[in-house]
């Protein structure tokens, strides 16, 4: 089952051209996506799934994000290859295991704990080090920042300020903003102690951010 093999591998490359097409141009991210088994994410009767540039239910009313989504994403957060980067919504790990192609330096924080757990083994099984957390992303994680880059992938109500304060300067903020149908994502960068500039990009559907700085606050 943890198989990768030829033909998953030309499928990958399939949808890196789709990607392309639909305007992601970082070399170095659509390297990454042709690099990650997104099937192994899947449970198996599923991963038929796997290569096509859509959501995928992951269970406890989750998913995986798009292939296109995490690219996007991914391209505007735009990881030197030694930045400190926070994941929030570890989610099945995948967006997780693109961004440690780009950077060794990951940190991600998953609030249910039946997907942490999922995740933890599926990352561990893939010999993928990443910093695994469980509990609120929304409030970040104050112990181990500042970071460089943060990226969230759950759809928020606002910015969170915690959040912002966890940027080291010159850092951003990547993070889908809007009500519980639709968000626009943003970028946030942090120009001083004290200035932050932001720029506004397309429309995506997230799932909930929750917790304190999210839907339940
Ligand atoms: N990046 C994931 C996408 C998961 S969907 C992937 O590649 O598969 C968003 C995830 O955010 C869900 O797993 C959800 O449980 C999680 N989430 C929602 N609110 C959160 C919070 N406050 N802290 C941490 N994770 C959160």
């Amino acid at each position: 089952m943890h198989a990768d093999s030829y033909r998953h591998r030309g499928l990958r490359r399939t949808l890196v051209a789709e990607l392309r097409r639909k305007g992601i141009h970082d070399e170095r991210v659509l390297a990454a996506l042709a690099t990650v088994p997104r099937h192994l994410f899947f449970e198996s009767a599923f991963q038929e799934h796997a290569y096509q540039d859509k959501a995928f239910p992951i269970g406890e009313g989750q998913t995986i994000s798009q292939p296109y989504t995490v690219a996007y994403q991914t391209q505007l957060l735009d990881l030197g290859r030694q930045e400190r980067v926070l994941e929030v919504g570890t989610g099945s790990g995948y967006q997780c295991c693109v961004l440690l192609q780009l950077t060794p330096q990951v940190y991600s924080i998953e609030y249910q704990p039946v997907l942490f757990e999922r995740a933890h083994r599926r990352l561990a099984s893939l010999h993928q080090a990443a910093h695994l957390f469980c509990g609120d992303g929304s409030l970040g994680l104050p112990d181990h920042a500042p970071f460089d880059k943060i990226l969230v992938t759950a759809g928020s109500p606002n910015i969170p300020r915690t959040l912002l304060h966890q940027l080291r300067v010159g850092g951003a903020l990547v993070i889908p903003v809007g009500d519980a149908q639709v968000q626009r994502m943003m970028r946030v960068v942090r120009e001083s102690e004290s200035e932050f500039s932001r720029e506004v990009f397309e429309e995506f559907r997230f799932v909930p951010l929750l917790g304190k700085a999210g839907w339940q606050g």
